[in-house]
């Protein structure tokens, strides 16, 4: 597939997940963690409904506004992250990381999922943040529930 062709499927899918948002909603069970976490440069604002039990995610969902960047990576990561354990979903979250930064990555789970569309975001440091919003919030949910 020529670059331009990749793009434009990439650029599909991302549309998909904005207009299709995958786990958008709350979560009711007790128990479950609410993040919020802001990227103010861009005016994305995301709150991420974690449920995690015996060290695994089971239930991920989020709401929030944003720009198409912001709330299809929350769909994407939620989707990635159900049903993983947390120390998985920490790990996926620091090679999504490094992808964002530019650097080379290996890992099946993000190659073969939507999350590889995202890709290309790492060309624009403006955006970076936006993607990379709920994972944060995810990180930052997962880290203060070991306390
Ligand atoms: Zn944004």
């Amino acid at each position: 597939m020529s670059s331009n062709n990749l793009e434009q499927l990439y650029r599909q899918v991302i549309m998909d997940h904005y207009k299709n948002p995958r786990n958008k909603g709350t979560i009711d069970n007790d128990g479950k963690m609410t993040i919020n976490m802001n990227n103010p440069t861009c005016g994305d604002r995301i709150q991420l409904h974690l449920q995690v039990e015996d060290g695994k995610i089971s239930d991920a969902k989020f709401t929030g506004e944003g720009c198409s960047i912001s709330l299809s990576s929350a769909s994407m990561m939620t989707d990635a992250v159900k049903g993983q354990d947390v120390d998985e979903a920490m790990h996926m979250s620091h090679v999504f990381s490094d992808m964002m930064q530019g650097k080379d990555f290996d890992d099946d789970k993000i190659e073969e999922s939507d999350i590889a569309a995202l890709e290309g975001v790492s060309k624009f440091p403006a955006r970076i943040k936006c993607a990379t919003l709920a994972w944060k919030a995810m990180e930052k949910g997962l880290s203060e529930d070991k306390e």
